[in-house]
């Protein structure tokens, strides 16, 4: 009896999520699919009902909801509160193409891990849209990238109406654009990541990274951007093993003929963000 109720007095006080995402459980050749991500973040907000709640906002073109999983390590929910509290925002776009699904499966395992080890940033709201591109992730096949080295099968990058919704953010054609907006626009976040894959580039990094164009923020957030957060981003990434490299655009065909900066408008996900003076970055 004794040993009964320690057991118990552990399973009660120890909160875990112990599932491993499909790509964990792929020995990392699987991306999930829509469903799989979605009902991964139900459990994992059933299960860290405290710290995590699971939304949804407006529609999609292929008719549900986009879902926004929240992470506030206080339990506070209220975007109002959140604010009057002097927390940050960190949104986090994944799958706009989900033949490029990296992001959907980091973030699985980025938000189950900080629960599970209860490292959810003090100062810091983590918001996640598990996929945006909800219509192309159901047009699964293993042939439309062909010179991206995996997964077996992944998403196409159009939705249902072949809208590329990262040319989408200010025109709002998609309803898929249109619950974005809602989300930004009420969760009014400092930080946007939009995560995508550098397609068939021969890049010997594993990451490159596309910050907003410096000079359409504001000097004092322009600022910090350039000579603060990217710098410290640069190092960190380095010291962990996984440098990062500038996403570079080519004047022609090769760097040899000159790399242009990339101005990008508001049809492109960085480019709305900056018209909110938000920061954003597309790894
Ligand atoms: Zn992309």
């Amino acid at each position: 009896m004794r040993v009964y109720f320690l057991l118990l007095l552990i399973c009660t006080t120890m909160t875990a999520f112990a599932q491993l995402t499909p790509y964990e459980a792929s020995q990392k050749k699987a991306t999930a699919t829509y469903n799989e991500a979605i009902a991964y973040y139900q459990k994992l907000a059933t299960t860290f009902g405290k710290q995590a709640k699971l939304m949804t906002y407006g529609q999609t073109d292929f008719g549900k909801p986009l879902h926004l999983l929240i992470l506030n390590r206080d339990g506070i929910f209220d975007v109002a509160k959140i604010k009057q509290a002097d927390k940050r925002v960190l949104l986090i776009n994944n799958g706009i193409h989900p033949g490029e699904p990296e992001g959907i499966d980091a973030c699985m395992m980025l938000a189950r891990d900080l629960l599970n080890r209860k490292q959810l940033p003090k100062d810091v709201v983590i918001c996640i849209i598990p996929v945006y591109n909800i219509d192309g992730s159901f047009n699964r096949t293993s042939t439309s990238r062909a010179n991206q080295n995996g997964p077996l099968a992944y998403g196409f990058r159009g939705n249902s109406k072949s809208y590329d919704l990262n040319r989408d953010f200010i025109k709002t054609d998609s309803k898929n654009s249109a619950a974005f907006q809602q989300i930004f626009n009420i969760w009014q976040p400092e930080i946007f990541v939009d995560t995508h894959t550098s397609n068939g580039a021969d890049y010997q990094y594993t990451m490159t990274l596309i910050p907003t164009q410096k000079d359409k923020l504001n000097p004092t957030l322009s600022s910090y951007l350039t000579q603060t957060m990217l710098p410290y981003l640069y190092q960190e990434m380095k010291g962990k093993g996984f440098e990062l490299i500038p996403y570079i655009n080519s004047v022609k065909e090769t760097p040899d003929s000159g790399i242009s900066g990339f101005m990008e408008s508001p049809r492109y996900s960085t480019g709305y963000a900056a018209l909110h003076n938000t920061i954003g970055f597309m790894p």
